[in-house]
C-alpha cells in the first residue's frame, strides 16, 4: 500500500483523537493530584517544612509537565519568588490595604524572602478614571 493512501484509510484520524483523549484524560488526573498533594503539603508542614516544600515542588512540576493550571486559591498560598509553601502566621504575611486610587487588595508577605505579592480583591480606581478621560476627549473632538 502507497503512503499516500494512508490519509483516506479508515484509520486516518485514529492517532489525533486517541491523543487528545489520553490527553484530557492525563489533565484530569494531574488536576486531582495537584489538589491532593498542596492538601498534603499544609497538613504535614508544622512537623516537616522541607517536605513540604518537596510536594510544593512536585505539584509545580505536574502543572508544568501537563499545562494544567494550579487553581488561583491554591496558588496565593505558594510563594512566586522562592517557590516554598506559605502558612498564615508561620512564614507569611497577610494585610488588606485598602487605598484610594489602587482599590482594596490582599498583600501577602514571604518571611522567608521578603517577597511581597498583592492581589487585588476589587477593582481599581485607576482603571475609571481612564474611561473617564476617554469620554471627555471624545465630547471634545464631537464639538470641535
Ligand atoms: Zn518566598
Amino acid at each position: 500500500m502507497p503512503r499516500g493512501n494512508r490519509k483516506n484509510g479508515p484509520h486516518k484520524n485514529k492517532w489525533r483523537k486517541s491523543y487528545k483523549k489520553r490527553h484530557l484524560l492525563m489533565q484530569k488526573l494531574a488536576r486531582g493530584r495537584i489538589q491532593e498533594l498542596i492538601e498534603f503539603a499544609n497538613q504535614t508542614h508544622s512537623d516537616d517544612p522541607k517536605l513540604a516544600n518537596r510536594y510544593v515542588t512536585i505539584a509545580r512540576n505536574i502543572a508544568m509537565g501537563t499545562k494544567v493550571a494550579i487553581p488561583a486559591s491554591l496558588k496565593r498560598y505558594i510563594c512566586h519568588n522562592c517557590k516554598e509553601l506559605l502558612v498564615p502566621g508561620r512564614n507569611m504575611r497577610f494585610r488588606i490595604h485598602n487605598k484610594k486610587h489602587y482599590g482594596t487588595y490582599i498583600s501577602v508577605t514571604c518571611l522567608s524572602c521578603d517577597h511581597i505579592s498583592r492581589y487585588i480583591v476589587k477593582g481599581r480606581a485607576r482603571r475609571e478614571k481612564e474611561v473617564k478621560v476617554d469620554e471627555k476627549s471624545k465630547n471634545a473632538y464631537n464639538s470641535n
